[in-house]
């Protein structure tokens, strides 16, 4: 097998085809601390695409709640042990197995198919918390129950275990802009990206009988717009945007910026080898051997950023920009108290105040003659 350079789990690696970076690559960056599990991205991405026949239990996006949740049901329990010890050295680098160095003999990568019963309860362990919570607890700074929410979609990764695994070739990653997409045309059914996928992100269609992914909305992408999921996040927990590859990286680009500047996104489960392009700002409550095993060993450094990011404006800057507009920043800039995001032919696309301006109406309408608060 060719080895490829995968720099989340720093080291080279096992991968069926030689390394092939795009252009520039589509990514996101999720705020996790934000996230309210509202599920309206879920529903957006939903009635926008997945709503047709034998797309019912199909979730490109969904938001489970950790630890408990998951959909399909168990899908990272069921992954993580096939892998065995996974062990991070002092640098940094991965030196336990990806989901291709240990595929079984034969087998291009080391998954599982989901049964129909995995896909029967999307929001199983919802809002479930570790602990029992006393009746009149209030936050102290120190959580001993937890849970937190994550929101998933396809990772669009650099090396997908989909398009590894696919026997026909109907699985692609797009040069221009990194998104993955399968050949509807050349699909047959055979399931093989299901049950490679380690983050179970390809669903298959019973009625067409063809496996659908998350397409990353690259008909708005073309636009210059943020996909669905993005646009109509009610938390802000969301930015999507393109990553430049390692050597071309800009400090004003907001999602290298807060990737590989600050480092205060990280992806999950690295150890899988994929190289996904989905970023996570990790919970500050969580126990940190949780987090560890999610997010690779650099969670305190990203999660101490975080903390500090009130005293560093241009952090703070890029951080405001989540959800803030429909169109694709590729560029922002900190000026006063506000922070400027632009497209890519430099026009301004969003102008976001550092504090918002707050106006109180009087509660008694001189003019109208009316009382405009409910007075109790
Ligand atoms: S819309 Fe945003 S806040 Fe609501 S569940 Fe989705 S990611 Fe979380
Ligand atoms: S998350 Fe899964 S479906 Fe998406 S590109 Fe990666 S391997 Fe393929």
């Amino acid at each position: 097998m060719p080895k490829v350079y995968n720099w989340h789990i720093g080291r080279e690696m096992d991968y069926p085809y030689e390394e092939s970076r795009p252009e520039k690559q589509v990514a996101w960056v999720f705020d996790i601390n934000k996230c309210i599990e509202c599920q309206t991205c879920t529903v957006a991405c939903k009635t926008t695409w997945t709503s047709g026949k034998g797309q019912e239990s199909m979730f490109w996006n969904n938001v489970e709640t950790k630890p408990y949740g998951g959909y399909p049901t168990g899908w990272d329990l069921s992954i993580l042990p096939k892998l065995g010890e996974q062990v991070w050295n002092a640098n940094n680098v991965y030196e336990g197995k990806t989901v291709f160095e240990s595929a079984p003999q034969g087998e291009k990568v080391n998954g599982y198919l989901p049964t129909d019963e995995d896909y029967a309860h999307v929001n199983l362990g919802e809002d479930e918390c570790t602990q029992v919570i006393e009746k009149g607890a209030f936050f102290q700074g120190i959580h001993n129950a937890w849970m937190f929410y994550l929101a998933r979609i396809c990772n669009h990764c650099t090396y997908p275990a989909c398009l590894a695994a696919c026997p026909r070739k109907a699985i692609y990653k797009r040069k221009e802009d990194g998104i993955v997409l399968v050949d509807q045309t050349r699909c047959r059914g055979y399931r093989e990206c299901v049950k490679a996928c380690p983050y179970k992100k390809v669903f298959f269609n019973m009625v067409t009988r063809t496996s659908e992914k998350c397409i990353a909305c690259f008909p708005l992408i073309e636009k210059g717009e943020q996909p669905r999921c993005v646009q109509t996040c009610i938390g802000k927990i969301r930015l999507m945007g393109f990553l430049n590859p390692p050597e071309k990286i800009r400090r004003d680009n907001p999602l290298d910026f807060l990737i590989y500047y600050k480092k205060i996104a990280l992806p999950l489960y690295p150890q899988f080898g994929l190289e996904p392009n989905v970023y996570y700002i990790p919970p500050v409550h969580v126990p940190r051997e949780f987090l560890y095993q999610m997010f690779g060993p650099t969670v305190d450094e990203a999660i101490e950023t975080y903390r500090n990011a009130h005293q560093d404006r241009e952090l703070l800057g890029a951080l405001l920009l989540f959800t803030s507009t429909q169109k694709i920043i590729d560029s922002f800039r900190v000026k006063g108290d506000y922070v400027y995001g632009y497209n890519e032919k430099g026009d301004e696309v969003v102008k976001v105040p550092f504090t918002e301006p707050l106006y109180i109406r009087p509660y008694y309408d001189n003019k109208e003659k009316v009382y405009r608060h409910t007075i109790t």
